[in-house]
């Protein structure tokens, strides 16, 4: 069975206070049936991992470098993120794919970074609005997974994360047909390539998820789980998207 997963992404938001909200989240799932997971900016994950300890929520980082380690200034390694006490990592984010320019090729590198040091990688793909108008998206999806994805993946640590560019902090949110299209295509396309075992990759949607639309969304065909920005940085707010999966 895939498993759930519901993955908070903090971005360059929180300060040490902030690791009071990933406290009172974890108090609230004390025996979670699914992964709840928050991935906080990379000065916390050493705090919040010892916020959590003894918790039933992992912590992840945003991003890794593709190299283990040497003269690459501001940036942070996979194995020294879970040194830090991380579980995951957040690869290809529309905004790193935007604002450092990461290609496909990139993410992919990454990726075989972040599981040869033992985290699961969430590897994220997602169309411009430009692109969806242009009739482009499952093309784009497609190829996407086809570049961030390297051959002989172990299944068992990738998530795969569907993020629509224009539903990100926007409050717009794709219709339920045009999720379950995108994520029924991504089952197909990672079968084609890897095999049964695909079907245990869990496939997150993330776009303006909110505790009112998380139920709804979960319902949609192949979603297992959602990966959430602005929602999931008040434990009020996240707490309501983890009950609905
Ligand atoms: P959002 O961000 O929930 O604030 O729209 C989602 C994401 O970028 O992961």
């Amino acid at each position: 069975m895939t498993r759930k997963l519901a993955a908070g992404n903090w971005k360059m938001n929180g300060v040490k206070a902030s690791l009071a909200e990933a406290k009172t989240l974890a108090d609230m799932f004390p025996t979670p049936t699914i992964d709840i997971l928050l991935c906080p900016p990379a000065t916390l994950v050493t705090a919040m991992a010892d916020v959590l300890t003894g918790t039933k929520v992992s912590v992840g980082g945003q991003d890794c470098h593709m190299n283990t380690s040497g003269a690459h200034t501001g940036d942070v390694s996979a194995q020294m993120l879970v040194d830090a006490g991380a579980d995951y990592v957040i690869l290809g984010h529309s905004e790193r794919r935007a604002d450092h320019g990461e290609t496909d090729a990139i993410v992919a590198a990454k990726t075989v970074a972040a599981l040869e040091a033992g985290l699961t990688a969430i590897v994220c793909v997602g169309e411009t609005l430009a692109q969806r108008e242009a009739g482009e998206t499952l093309d784009v999806i497609r190829a996407q997974l086809a570049g961030s994805l390297p051959d002989g993946i172990d299944l068992s640590r990738l998530v795969v994360a569907y993020e629509p560019v224009w539903a990100i902090g926007t409050g717009k949110v794709p219709t339920l047909e045009q999720i379950g299209e995108v994520h029924d295509d991504m089952r197909a396309t990672l079968t084609a390539r890897f095999g049964g075992g695909a079907d245990t990759v869990p496939l997150l949607y993330g776009g303006s998820v909110k505790p009112s639309n998380a139920a709804e969304i979960f319902a949609t065909s192949n979603v297992d789980g959602a990966l959430v920005g602005g929602a999931s940085l008040k434990a009020a707010d996240f707490s309501g998207i983890v009950s609905a999966l």
